[in-house]
């Protein structure tokens, strides 16, 4: 049995449950689409906010997209994150569209607003995943 501190796991409900269940399962995130109007909403919701439909699918992401926002913690205060500092906290905005957060693989120094970079989910339980980023290959 590991000794180290486990990192917090939150547990979602309702729609944001159905979206990490997802990718949980299958390895890929899924964005929430519009089954009306064909827009997508992140996070999910249960209307969407251009033709009000109620309807939606979850389609895979490409995974890939650009820097659009990023924090540089050097203090953890969740003792499982202890070990990661520095880390970098970032937005990305996905090539569909809209913008998930994640924490970048490694260390962030040389990060650059609008750098490409690629996502990849981590199950942390079939009800979370974490979104992890990297540059891209
Ligand atoms: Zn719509």
């Amino acid at each position: 049995m590991s000794t180290q501190p486990q990192k917090f796991v939150p547990q979602p409900e309702g729609l944001p449950l159905e979206f990490h269940q997802i990718a949980a399962r299958t390895g890929t995130l899924h964005l929430q689409q519009c089954s009306g109007c064909g827009a997508f909403r992140h996070p999910p919701r249960v209307y969407c906010a251009s033709c009000f439909s109620p309807k939606y699918e979850f389609v895979p992401s490409a995974h890939r997209g650009s820097l659009y926002s990023l924090t540089i913690s050097h203090r953890s205060y969740d003792p499982g994150w202890a070990e990661e500092v520095p880390y970098a906290a970032i937005a990305v905005e996905l090539d569909e569209g809209p913008r998930v957060l994640g924490v970048f693989r490694g260390s962030p120094s040389g990060l650059e607003l609008g750098d490409r970079v690629q996502i990849e989910v981590e199950a942390q339980n079939e009800d979370f995943v974490l979104v992890w980023v990297d540059r891209e290959v």
